[in-house]
């Protein structure tokens, strides 16, 4: 049994220093009158690869910095297991991602309001959007300027990108600079949380920012383990560091920001989830709440890999010597070229069916060829484009596996278990070949390396997807925002039906949006942080009127 420690007090804990846990930190501390405690399973950020943005491929398998989970067996998906990287250090997965900057498309957030969530339309959190960025481009309505997350240009347009952004051209689709803008529709270049070729995780952006106040407390290497309750109310965390069991107590309120895996799983551990698992592990139920855990969503895409005419791609450069020294140096020189690329260069959001409003699938077009996420690049000249459903229908879950708060939860997904969901990843397989075979892109094309060019018929093309297919890493929505009777939390992200607890993350997103989920999140906790001062500063108004 591990040593136990004095509990001490603060007015707010946070749990998990992540995209969500780094911008509570800041925001919450910023008046100096909130004593703050941010707990975090991971360590400090200082490792090379963190911070130059293609070292996002290096950690998908670094445990130092990542809880390098994997989903059940995938029935959809040949019964493949598939991996589930999570950033486990200062900044969470922001630390780890890939960079890109996309925000998803406005009515992703008109149709988080319809769910029934007031103050979620795109109009009410483009502020939020807004106050987070320091957008390179500049200040307008719809991007703002000063701050803490750096969003940033690609350094240099690329040959290949060209060549696709043309392709799609000729294929019908308009060209587009910024998928952030008033329509996402069209191929362009990404925009990156990045800042002179080096990562802005929101650890650099917010924490670091924060770390000198007194009012800030931050432990890492620090696991939540339970919330401690009393009665329907969190009042604090117990939490493992060094050995040791320490406790933790908030006077006003516990904020999970563990992430859409984490969240539910420490709330499943504190007796707040689905009855019937929670009794399977002799979990004591403080609240049956079924909805914990439940609706994770998630991009799945499938992977098109290309041999190119050229010696041109990132596979020339890593495979020779000479071009690597050479890009070496150039990025320490001028913090550009092959190193200062995130997880896509140039991409395209688009739509299957002209009869559909806005894009329902998204291109990611990379510059180098491997066979998975991750694993060495092939020694010929290659490269990839990908294609990812953007809003699917599949529905997976996590659930602890165990009452032991260091086992893993269950992860799955489901996905493609929805017809509608296999129907449209086929559409956008079919549109990214159309794109590919335009004269722009021919060129380049020495081989349809994998699927070959021989893989015809929907029932052959479908057999790749779900042989090779992988996650976008955009899991959400396991303790979703709403009103209905599985909603975890109203919106005002508080757990419905239990007092003094908050989820701050990913895992309230009502629907996954259609894009990449970092923006989202950092928005997420900015709105989050209002509310949570707000109620804090009604709840100080009525005790001084009480004392009036
Ligand atoms: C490999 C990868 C590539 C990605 N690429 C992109 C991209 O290019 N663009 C994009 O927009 N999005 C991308 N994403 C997704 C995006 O980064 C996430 O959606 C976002 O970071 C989620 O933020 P979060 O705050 O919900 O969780 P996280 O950022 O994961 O933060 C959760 C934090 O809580 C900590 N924690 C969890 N449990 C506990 C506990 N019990 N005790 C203490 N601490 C705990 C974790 O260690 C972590 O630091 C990518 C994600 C990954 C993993």
């Amino acid at each position: 049994m591990p040593a136990r420690t004095e509990a001490e007090t603060f007015d707010y804990i946070v749990v998990g220093a992540g995209s969500a846990g780094c911008v509570l930190a800041n925001r919450l501390t910023a008046s100096g009158r909130h004593r703050v405690l941010l707990i975090e399973a991971g360590g400090h950020d200082r490792y090379f690869w963190v911070h130059v943005p293609l070292g996002y491929g290096k950690l998908f398998n670094d445990a130092r910095v990542n809880w390098l989970y994997s989903s059940e067996p995938e029935p959809e998906l040949d019964d493949r297991r598939i991996i589930q990287p999570r950033g486990k250090l200062l900044g969470g997965s922001s630390s780890i991602n890939g960079l890109l900057y996309v925000r998803g498309q406005h009515a992703d957030y008109d149709r988080w309001r319809q769910l029934g969530n007031a103050g979620w339309s795109f109009e009410d959190v483009l502020p939020y959007f807004r106050r987070a960025e320091d957008q390179e481009r500049g200040e307008d309505a719809l991007h703002g300027v000063g701050g803490p997350l750096a969003v940033s240009d690609v350094c240099e347009p690329h040959p290949l990108c060209e060549a696709f952004i043309a392709a799609a051209q000729q294929a019908g689709f308009p060209r587009n600079d910024d998928f952030n803008g008033k329509s996402q529709e069209g191929a362009g270049y990404f925009q990156y949380t990045a800042r002179n070729g080096l990562r802005r995780s929101t650890a650099r952006g917010y924490l670091r920012q924060a770390r000198g106040r007194p009012n800030l407390e931050v432990a890492t290497n620090a696991l939540a383990t339970r919330i401690v309750m009393d009665g329907r109310r969190a009042s604090g965390i117990e939490y493992r560091r060094g050995g040791e069991t320490h406790a933790a107590t908030a006077t006003r309120e516990v904020i999970l920001a563990g992430g859409a895996f984490n969240s539910p799983q420490l709330m499943q551990l504190s007796g707040l989830g689905p009855a019937d698992l929670l009794r399977q592990h002799g979990i004591a139920v403080v609240a049956d709440l079924p909805g914990v855990g439940a609706d994770l969503q998630d991009h799945l895409q499938v992977r098109f890999q290309y041999r190119c005419t050229e010696p041109i791609t990132m596979n020339d450069v890593v495979h020779n010597w000479r071009h690597r020294t050479l890009a070496g140096l150039r990025y320490f020189a001028t913090r550009k070229g092959m190193l200062a690329i995130g997880a896509g260069y140039a991409g395209a959001f688009l739509r299957t069916s002209p009869h559909l409003a806005t894009p329902d699938v998204q291109l990611h077009f990379l510059i180098f060829s491997a066979d998975t996420a991750g694993a060495a690049l092939h020694t010929f000249p290659g490269f990839i484009v990908s294609v990812c459903q953007l809003r699917p229908e599949s529905r997976g879950f996590v659930r602890i596996k165990s009452a032991d708060p260091a086992e893993p939860p269950a992860i799955q997904p489901r996905y493609l278990t929805s017809q509608f969901d296999r129907d449209t990843l086929l559409a956008g397989m079919r549109l990214l070949q159309r794109v590919m075979r335009q004269p722009a892109m021919t060129r380049y094309v020495a081989e349809e390396y994998k699927p070959a060019r021989s893989v015809t018929s929907d029932e052959d093309l479908m057999a790749f997807a779900r042989a090779t297919s992988t996650t976008v890493f955009h899991p959400t929505s396991t303790c979703r925002m709403g009103s209905d009777p599985t909603a975890v939390t109203d919106e005002r992200l508080r757990v419905r039906g239990i007092g003094g607890l908050r989820v701050v993350d990913a895992s309230i997103m009502p629907a996954l949006v259609s894009g990449n989920t970092n923006a989202a999140t950092v928005m997420i906790a900015e709105k989050g942080s209002d509310m949570i001062l707000e109620d804090a500063n009604a709840v100080a108004a009525s005790q001084e009127l009480a004392t009036a």
